[in-house]
């Protein structure tokens, strides 16, 4: 069965797309079968595995309204080697129609139904708010990722966060728990980010991902090639990161 994670934080350009994409495309090099879904109506997850988002018959915003199964909507990720089902900006009128509609918190749970035997990881993009769409993630995940920078208000975020994620615990779905934060964009040579690094430790202990992925232009620069990171330059330190992510994450699995 498949192992269903979400990479969430409600903050917006703290590397959730980065490290969906890129922790696919790792996954799918060691072997694993790997689906990404793409929840947010900016699209940059399906950009970011080559897929042109302005082009799309159908999406998860179809499949979340009843339009559109999941087969119908994937698509294969030839730069990555993983399938996904992709987002555009008619995700973004998807949040009011949800409102509507019978178990509109479990509409990507319902979709995703036995296909969780076609693959080994599920991954979810999430948007960057606590939004029904996020919601939708979070119902149907096993699992959260949280990536995060070692930044003085990354802490403060965070226990909004870590609140959600329970209350979806207590109330929708017993299996969700936090499977680990993960520390992006990181520069050793900044003393807070240091600092803010080991107070994680300290307080998280082992919640916290051995991999420390590095800042690293490579990482950024790889979705205007339409390619993850691990593909376009796989021998830089942010893809190696990521590689080894990856790695820890397939370990990870195996004790939950
Ligand atoms: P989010 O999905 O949380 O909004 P993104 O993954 O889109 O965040 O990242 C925000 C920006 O930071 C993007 O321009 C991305 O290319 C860049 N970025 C993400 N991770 C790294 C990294 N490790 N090194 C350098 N740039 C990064
Ligand atoms: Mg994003």
């Amino acid at each position: 069965m498949a192992r269903i994670f979400c990479i969430a934080n409600q903050k917006g350009g703290v590397g959730k797309t980065t490290t969906s994409v890129n922790l696919a495309a790792g996954l799918a090099a060691a072997g694993q079968r790997v689906l990404l879904i793409d929840l947010d109506p900016q699209g940059n997850a399906t950009m970011g595995s080559g897929i042109d988002k302005r082009s799309l018959g159908r999406s998860v915003y179809h499949v979340l309204v009843g339009l559109a199964t999941l087969a119908e909507a994937r698509v294969a990720s030839a730069a990555g080697k993983y399938d996904v089902l992709p987002a555009n900006r008619d995700l973004a009128g998807a949040e009011v129609e949800l409102v509507a509609l019978p178990r509109r918190e479990n509409r990507l749970r319902d979709a995703l139904g036995s296909h969780g035997d076609t693959y080994d990881f599920i991954l979810i993009d999430c948007p960057p708010s606590l939004s029904l769409l996020t919601l939708n993630g979070l119902c149907c995940a096993h699992g959260v990722i949280i990536p995060m920078q070692c930044e003085y208000y990354a802490l403060e975020g965070l226990s909004d966060l870590v609140n959600s994620i329970k209350k979806v615990h207590a109330n929708l779905n017993r299996d969700l728990k936090i499977i680990g934060l993960l520390r992006v964009m990181f520069d050793p040579r900044v003393t807070l980010q240091q600092q803010v690094s080991a107070q994680l430790e300290q307080h998280f202990g082992d919640k916290v991902f051995r991999t420390l992925v590095p800042r690293n232009v490579r990482l950024a620069e790889a979705p205007s090639h339409g390619l993850p990171g691990v593909v376009f330059d796989r021998g830089s330190k942010g893809a190696q990161a990521y590689l080894a992510f990856a790695e820890e994450m397939i370990e990870r699995i195996k004790t939950l």
